[in-house]
């Protein structure tokens, strides 16, 4: 604001315009209850409030509230038009600013100087940024499917999600975990995946086993699956968690829950108070499951639920991605000629240019000051500018006058 402080007897007052406030960054923060991106197929443009403006009395305008734009767990922020990857959230409330408001232009209290006691002077709010962005939906499964071939793992997938995983001896058909959501009640989901080839490839050292053992790094529970029909459930038990452990060893400090396959079987039956009091020994717990009966399926699932909610082993960092950013100067600017004038590009320019009140000539006189400052005048004169061509800067254009 360019202001004058006013009050009886007190002839001439000085300037006590306040600053502009900030205007509000632009914020995609982790909402760990939304699962889709669904919501930006119906809203795709979000915009910051501006700050407040100043007032008299050197009183500074509001700074503008941060707008926080919800966005689900293995959300992947991709520049629109560079391509780069801006983030990676998947922590809960994990927050990326896309986009910073511009600082409160100054009042005119700032403009005073031992010759100039009376400014007429003041600056616009620096411009926000903006920036188009995509988002990709990486599934994170919280909950990994592990155990022996043929224990059932795609069984209880299938059983309890809509995934339509193949079932029965394909243990190389698929190269991706199948993922499925289980939806336990209005507001409960569990992502589950279902990771194959842990013994098939895990122990030849080839990629197979090596592809399926990283989805297991980011899942936070682990239901193994034991083979009621095996000869030695318990060996099986034993192996895939050998697997684990050489593979990671944080792998194999993940809360597991067993469960015991196929107890729609008598023979299955018979086994299981012995392996139940074994697993127990061990300090496991285990429930006794049958994929066809659904016996103690929705039990199990409430079961990872509950060691979700439980904080995690190990803290859990969002994948740090290291990025580099060519450093852009803020002071480099171009010039190139244009039909009838001529256009200068840089980003220090242009903001001033923004932040200018070209109706006060102590606002536009500090404008060609960082003209002549970065070198701008001087360049378009070299350029062969001439009187009454046209200068375009951003939106606006001025006129050369020497
Ligand atoms: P995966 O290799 O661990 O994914 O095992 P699958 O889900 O492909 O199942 C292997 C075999 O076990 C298939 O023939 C299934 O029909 C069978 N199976 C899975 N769950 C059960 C169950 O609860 N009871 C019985 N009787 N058979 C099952
Ligand atoms: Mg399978």
């Amino acid at each position: 604001m360019v202001h004058f402080h006013r009050e009886k007897y007190v002839p001439h007052g000085g300037p006590d315009g306040g600053d502009g406030g900030r205007g509000g960054d632009v914020i995609l923060e982790v909402v760990p209850t939304l699962n889709t991106l669904v919501s930006f197929r119906y809203r795709t443009r979000y915009l910051a409030n501006s700050g407040g403006k100043g007032g008299p009395n050197n009183m500074s305008g509001k700074s503008a509230p941060d707008l926080i734009i919800p966005v689900p767990p293995g959300t992947m922020v991709y520049d629109q038009d560079t391509g780069e990857l801006l983030g990676d959230l998947i922590e809960p409330h994990q927050r990326l600013v896309i986009c910073k408001g511009g600082r409160g232009g100054r009042g005119n209290q700032h403009f005073a100087t031992s010759r100039n006691q009376a400014p007429r002077t003041a600056e616009k709010g620096e411009p926000g940024q903006e920036k188009y962005l995509r988002l990709e939906l990486k599934l994170i499964a919280d909950v990994g499917i592990i155990g022996v071939p043929n224990a059932g793992k795609s069984s209880l997938l299938a059983a309890v999600t809509r995934a339509t995983p193949k079932i029965g001896d394909y243990p190389f058909t698929t190269l991706e975990p199948n993922l499925g959501v289980a939806q336990l009640d209005i507001d409960t989901t569990l992502v589950l995946a279902d990771i194959p080839g842990l013994i098939e490839g895990a122990h030849t050292g080839i990629g197979l086993g090596t592809t399926f053992l990283r989805h297991i790094q980011r899942t936070r529970v682990l239901i193994h699956v034991l083979d009621g029909f095996s000869a030695d459930p318990l060996a099986d038990f034993t192996q895939i968690n050998n697997e684990l452990a050489l593979f990671d060893p944080n792998l194999a400090k993940k809360p597991q829950i067993v469960a015991f396959n196929k107890m729609d079987q008598p023979e299955v039956q018979a086994k299981w108070s012995k392996i139940q009091k074994e697993m127990q020994n061990r300090g496991f717990e285990i429930i006794e499951i049958s994929t066809v009966n659904r016996l103690n399926l929705d039990k199990i699932l409430w079961r990872a639920v509950e060691l979700l909610k439980q904080p995690p082993v190990e803290a859990e960092k969002p994948a740090e991605i290291p990025i580099y950013r060519a450093p852009v100067d803020p002071r480099a600017f171009t010039i190139e000629r244009e039909e009838n004038g001529w256009r200068v590009r840089g980003v220090a320019i242009e903001r001033s240019a923004a932040m200018t009140y070209w109706e006060y000539e102590g606002s536009v006189r500090r404008f060609q000051k960082l003209m002549e400052h970065l070198g701008v005048e001087e360049q378009l004169r070299k350029a062969g500018i001439k009187e009454g061509e046209t200068v375009y800067i951003a939106e606006y254009e001025l006129e050369w006058v020497d």
